[in-house]
């Protein structure tokens, strides 16, 4: 048996001794030890209401001296007190410097919910899109930033492509969008101020406008000169293949700052209007049409009672593009098929050609500008190599994403798919399939 527990034994056999003895003494022993059994039993009824006060109010046991029960109940107690405490007080520094650290980070930060209301933000929140605590905890977050592509954004849950919106404080600033899942529903919305990055990018996107735009002036005069000097056959007679070669040079030349003016044009495009009903099946007959007097078969598959919502001229140069390259990079002869019809997601236009097909390698990195497969060869063919990047641009613009199937030697197919919201159906479809 513990010391402790004996000690007490003894003591209060002492008393009751006492007691007992007391009574005995003035001729009443039962009643000695009653009165010393009550008096024991409310000096414990007194300790334990005055440890259970001190425990409601939350206050620190003090420990008495002396090694009895009673000392280390209290100790106990004592223990498990200072031990709560101090985890309390690390968790309160750790939350302070979480807290600090968000406060720090130059990016801002806002905790949503599954309903996207948000939760908690960081200093940066504040400054960057003005959020206050009091005012906006448990707002939704699209009641307060309310441009279209951000709540198209939260919308849709595509939070795999990047998103870079306005700030709604003006003063034109950008601001990059990221929306990262955490725990069950939760989600962390990021903010990243984008201003310079955007700004640089504009202006990239001007210079290139108008270094394009200022060289085609001395190009034309070029090409006029040239020209003339053509015409005139002594000249002809000495300098018949430089002329031809500078000829195709300015073409060329041309060709490329109309691209590289057009992509500059849609890069500051904002998305195509969803309000005009487009006859994709007429446009492709079109440029079918076009094109088809160049030598090759082209096959057109097309839906007539499915139309798009979007701008024919970046449409027409969607297809003017994918149509040329088929039939740039295939024999002459051989058949280019073009599709235009309903998919499960909306609608989609597919051109397939047979000919020299481009390696696994390179599919990725088709759409860069200035990107060619083979250079001279594409170069021969009269490509600069921007094709591909005004059909993604103009695409995105509508909403829709190119892909590329190919097999070397086999030929390649280009599927441009387009989102529901872009797709309507004529009242009165008529299908057709013909052979330009
Ligand atoms: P380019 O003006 O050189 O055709 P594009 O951007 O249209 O530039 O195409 C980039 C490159 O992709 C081309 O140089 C070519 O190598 C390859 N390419 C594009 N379309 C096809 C196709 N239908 N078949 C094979 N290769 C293709």
């Amino acid at each position: 048996m513990p010391n402790s527990i004996r000690n007490a034994l003894l003591r209060v056999a002492f008393l009751l001794g006492v007691g007992l003895a007391t009574g005995a003494y003035f001729g009443f022993p039962v009643y000695g030890l009653l009165i010393a059994m009550s008096g024991l039993f409310f000096l414990q009824l007194f300790r334990v209401l005055r440890l259970e006060r001190r425990l409601a109010r939350r206050k620190r046991v003090c420990v008495p001296d002396g090694d009895g029960v009673w000392p280390r109940v209290l100790a106990g107690i004592h223990y498990q007190q200072t031990r709560v405490r101090k985890h309390k007080s690390n968790y309160r520094r750790l939350m302070k410097e979480v807290r600090q650290s968000t406060n720090a980070l130059p990016d801002a930060i806002v905790a949503l919910n599954s309903e996207h209301e948000i939760q908690r933000f960081n200093a940066a929140a504040e400054r960057m899109v003005g959020l206050q605590k009091r005012r906006d905890r448990g707002q939704r977050i699209d009641n307060l930033l309310r441009h279209p592509d951000f709540v198209k954004f939260l919308r849709t849950g595509d939070f795999n492509v990047p998103l870079v919106i306005p700030s709604p404080r003006g003063e034109d600033c950008w601001l990059s969008v990221q929306l990262v899942a955490y725990s069950d529903n939760n989600r962390l919305l990021i903010l990243r101020d984008v201003t310079e990055r955007t700004r640089l990018s504009r202006m990239r996107r001007d210079f290139v406008a108008n270094a394009s735009h200022e060289l085609r002036t001395p190009l034309t005069v070029l090409a006029g000169y040239v020209e003339a000097m053509q015409d005139d056959d002594v000249l002809k007679e000495a300098w018949g293949k430089p002329l031809e070669e500078m000829q195709i040079q300015s073409e060329r030349m041309r060709a490329m700052l109309d691209e590289l003016l057009a992509l500059s044009r849609l890069e500051a495009k904002t998305q195509a209007s969803l309000e005009q009903p487009l006859d994709m099946a007429s446009l492709v007959r079109e440029v079918a049409v076009l094109l088809g007097r160049e030598g090759h078969k082209i096959s057109v598959d097309v839906d007539d009672g499915l139309q798009i919502l979007g701008e024919a001229s970046d449409l027409t140069s969607v297809v003017t593009n994918l149509l040329s390259n088929a039939m740039r990079y295939s024999d002459a002869g051989t058949n280019v098929e073009v599709w235009w019809g309903a998919t499960p997601e909306g609608s989609a236009l597919t051109v397939t050609d047979h000919g020299e097909g481009i390696a696994e390698e390179d599919l990725p990195r088709l759409t860069e500008r200035f990107f060619r497969v083979n250079r001279g060869r594409g170069r021969d063919s009269g490509g600069v190599g921007l094709g591909l990047a005004i059909v993604k641009h103009a695409l995105a613009r509508h909403d829709a994403v190119l892909t590329v199937t190919s097999e070397l030697g086999k030929g390649s197919c280009f599927r441009c798919d387009f989102p529901m919201e872009r797709t309507v159906r004529n009242p009165v479809p008529i299908s057709s399939a013909g052979s330009m």
